[in-house]
Parts: structure tokens; C-alpha cells; sequence
């Protein structure tokens, strides 16, 4: 019985013929690796260590380091009064 490829569901090719394993080609590893980040879904406490080629680099990671965000924009602006004289007489 043959494995699907978890992005595309494909039968996917025996590990020694398919260097995307477990997935039926990069493009569905690479899609899958997106989902990853995206933080879509995770499995917690699952992870490959199996990696035959040791040489991989891993991905550039994209940190948001955001802190808190200042709120000024809900504030009340003090600006130079825009209403038009005249009009109130
Ligand atoms: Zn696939």
C-alpha cells in the first residue's frame, strides 16, 4: 500500500526513488512547508528526524518581532482647528 502525498493526496513514489518523500514531489514539500509557517495546522510533538540528506539548510525564517503596539491612533487629535469662522454667527 502505497502512501499519499499529504498536500496533494497522490500515491507517492518508495523513499529510495523520491527525494521529496514523504511527499510525491518538492513542489508538494514546499507547499506543505508553507502551510507550516503559516502556522495552519501543526502537529504537536511530531517531527521528522529522520533526514537523509544531512546538508539541508533549513528556510529563512521570517520573525515578527512586533512590540506593543502604541494605540494613538484611537486618540483625539489637538490639531490646528479646521472648523471655517463665520458660519456660527
Ligand atoms: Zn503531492
Amino acid at each position: 500500500m502505497a502512501p499519499a502525498c499529504p498536500t496533494c493526496e497522490k500515491p507517492v513514489a518508495p523513499r529510495g526513488a523520491n527525494p521529496a518523500f514523504p511527499f510525491c514531489s518538492h513542489r508538494c514539500r514546499l507547499l506543505d512547508l508553507g502551510r507550516w509557517m503559516d502556522g495552519a495546522y501543526r502537529i504537536p510533538g511530531e517531527r521528522a528526524g529522520d533526514d537523509a540528506t544531512g546538508g539541508a539548510s533549513p528556510p529563512p525564517r521570517q520573525q515578527s518581532c512586533r512590540g506593543p503596539t502604541p494605540q494613538e491612533e484611537t486618540a483625539p487629535r489637538a490639531g490646528p482647528a479646521s472648523e471655517s469662522p463665520g458660519s456660527l454667527h
